[in-house]
């Protein structure tokens, strides 16, 4: 098991590649946004695209519990997702909208290509 992330995962490559197809800009690096969003887009959107193991989701892949060191993986777990929570209300109170993308939803891109579209083309709240 790796413990770097890589920035340049494969799910966020999916979800960038989507986003220029809807000839949408966008920034990485978090801009100095709560949580550091994997992009940042204009009138204050911005997306997470969130590892199912590092971020416990709740699909086969987020459930599954590593053999060794369970205890130290599980407590990591759990701080990032708290800390994915805490983000979340951060940018609400900021006015941000924000999309949360699973590792998991990027392997259909035609769904991926249709969420995004959704989120991007929403009236600003
Ligand atoms: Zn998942």
């Amino acid at each position: 098991m790796r413990a770097v992330k890589s920035a340049d995962t494969g799910p966020e490559i999916a979800v960038r590649r989507a986003v220029r197809a809807l000839r949408r800009g966008y920034r990485l690096g978090g801009c100095g946004l709560p949580g550091k969003p994997d992009l940042v887009l204009c009138k204050r959107r911005a997306i997470f695209v969130h590892g199912c193991f590092w971020h416990g989701h709740d699909c086969a892949r987020g459930a599954r519990v590593p053999k060794t060191n369970t205890a130290y993986w599980l407590s990591k777990i759990d701080r990032n997702r708290a800390r994915d929570r805490r983000s979340l209300d951060e940018l609400g109170l900021l006015g941000w909208s924000v999309l949360t993308i699973w590792e998991c939803e990027t392997r259909d891109g035609g769904d991926l290509a249709r969420r995004l579209a959704a989120f991007l083309n929403q009236a600003p709240s």
